[in-house]
């Protein structure tokens, strides 16, 4: 009996310590909104990203394992664009689950931008892309500083809020994280505010934030989320061929058929650039650099 006791002491004190130093569990959608929570969080938080780099977020699917690391999120940082559906199965979960959970919505505030490539006109020719909530607007949020510094802000005040003993860890660890946003967005102002050409060329539109940010333009190959047709191909390559464009960015996980054979009859680089990568700010400084070798 009095074993039992003891063990129920050592059992009640494990609990205690395993809550006071376990990490807080957040999960978000895509890579680049982890590298922001960890940058925030450091060692107070554990984050783990649904999509992975590389991937599709438009064909992923969450996996049971991925529903279940859902259960245990006391945070989630979702793209909040409702042509991502691995969301609302993600939402669901954490709407089941009835206890105290955080949910931030990058694009809440967020006026989305248009989507380059998609047709308002695809009739009924092609009616099935007509009945999901695709919507006519761009998705890729998370290639935006601005949206970011937003994004972080908000998720330094929840941390704050879920671990309040953290408080002044996660306010050093924001300040800290818009110092480096703020250099590496000083340095793209610098380096493409200059550039002779602005317009680039990409497989799959996900750059189109970014763009918006630095007043550059993305022209879309894909069509409706599509490889382009030999007639949409051809009337592509003319444009640009007037506008003169000089490179093309291949997002892994998109076919790059058309972008190849766009460079070979322009005579232009392919330059692959995931905007899913993990090291966001580093990810952001290389894609300026690639813009200022291919675009001065
Ligand atoms: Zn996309």
């Amino acid at each position: 009996m009095r074993r039992l006791w003891w063990l129920l002491m050592l059992l009640l004190f494990m609990s205690a310590a395993w809550a006071v130093e376990r990490p807080v569990p957040v999960a978000v959608s895509v890579p680049p909104q982890a590298s922001l929570v960890q940058a925030i969080g450091g060692d107070r938080v554990s984050v783990q990203s649904m999509v992975s780099p590389g991937q599709s977020t438009h064909t992923f699917a969450p996996s049971p394992r991925q529903l279940r690391a859902m259960e245990d999120a006391q945070l989630y940082v979702k793209v909040g664009h409702p042509e991502y559906r691995f969301e609302h199965q993600f939402m669901q979960v954490l709407e089941g689950r009835g206890d105290r959970v955080v949910v931030i919505d990058s694009a809440e505030g967020v006026a989305l931008r248009e989507l380059e490539g998609h047709h308002h006109d695809h009739g009924h020719a092609h009616g099935h892309r007509h009945d999901h909530d695709h919507g006519d607007t761009d998705p890729h949020l998370w290639v935006s500083p601005s949206i970011m510094r937003n994004v972080a802000v908000r998720v330094a005040e929840a941390l704050a809020a879920l671990d309040p003993e953290g408080e002044a860890h996660y306010r050093q660890g924001l300040e800290d994280f818009l110092g480096a946003l703020d250099t590496v967005d000083a340095e793209l102002r610098d380096t493409l505010s200059g550039l002779q050409r602005r317009t680039f060329l990409v497989n799959h539109p996900a750059w189109g934030y970014f763009a918006d940010d630095y007043d550059l333009r993305q022209m879309s190959i894909e069509v409706d989320g599509k490889e382009p047709t030999p007639a949409q191909l051809g009337r592509f390559i003319e444009r640009a061929r007037a506008k003169e464009v000089r490179l093309i960015l291949v997002q892994p996980g998109f076919s790059r058929r058309s972008a190849d054979v766009i460079a070979r009859e322009l005579d232009i680089d392919v330059v692959e650039m995931d905007p899913m990568a993990e090291d966001w700010l580093g990810n952001l400084r290389r894609m300026g650099a690639v813009l200022r070798e291919a675009l001065s």
